[in-house]
């Protein structure tokens, strides 16, 4: 989730919004694959990119971890999916022969987001362009909306600001505890209300997850 940073020392020292430029198009990433290798834990995943991914390929959450294109990790005290880096090049298992993303439509929110960061702040957030993280150059000017290229992006952007903010919530409440059984139970109760549990391809996601995240507040 949260990472301490310099943003003096990762970034061009701005903060970008969604209909701001930014120096961030990599020319359709030619030739390069370096953020789909040795990423490690890094590329966490929401309940929107399980929805994205287990609707693309037509898979359940379980098929996934089957097949070992994701994994669970503890993030701040929490279970949740990152992205599996594997292999001796440690790279992830969407990346095919040719060095490209076999599921680029539906490619997870950080790897749309890349190599631009999310900023939290006052219970809202902004992108900063993280500057040591791709080499490719020249890099050309783009609107930051049309690099994420997600459909209704204030949309997307609310949920995930609601979905930081409540893991974040809940990670510090489980600071207070000492008691094991509580954090297992926890940590079971968002994999199967966000993640295992299927969500209906049809439908709309947003509409969804809010249905669980009333469940999951009432709790
Ligand atoms: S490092 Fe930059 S150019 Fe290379 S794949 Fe990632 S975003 Fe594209
Ligand atoms: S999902 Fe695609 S863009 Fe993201 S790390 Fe894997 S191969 Fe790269």
């Amino acid at each position: 989730m949260d990472r301490e940073i310099d943003m003096k020392e990762v970034s061009d020292g701005k903060l970008y919004g969604l209909r701001d430029m930014v120096k961030a198009d990599c020319g359709g990433c030619e030739g390069c694959s370096d953020c789909c290798r040795g990423m490690g834990t890094s590329i966490v995943l929401d309940p929107y990119d399980i929805y994205r991914l287990t609707r693309g390929l037509n898979r359940s959450f379980e098929q996934l971890l089957e097949e070992e294109k994701i994994e669970l990790n503890l993030v701040e005290g929490i279970v949740l999916p990152n992205l599996k880096m594997a292999g001796p090049k440690e790279q992830c298992g969407f990346l095919n022969s040719e060095g490209r993303c076999e599921i680029h439509s539906f490619r997870p929110g950080m790897c749309r987001i890349f190599p631009l960061g999310r900023y939290y702040e006052n219970g809202c957030f902004q992108y900063f362009l993280q500057v040591h993280e791709c080499k490719k150059e020249p890099k050309t000017k783009v609107k930051v909306q049309k690099w994420i290229d997600t459909p209704n992006p204030k949309q997307n952007e609310n949920f995930i600001i609601e979905w930081h903010y409540f893991l974040k919530a809940l990670s510090k409440r489980l600071e207070y505890t000492e008691e094991g059984s509580f954090r297992k139970s926890l940590s079971m109760y968002l994999l199967k209300s966000f993640y295992l549990r299927p969500y209906e391809p049809e439908r709309d996601f947003y509409e969804q997850f809010q249905e669980r995240f009333l469940e999951a507040k009432k709790l």
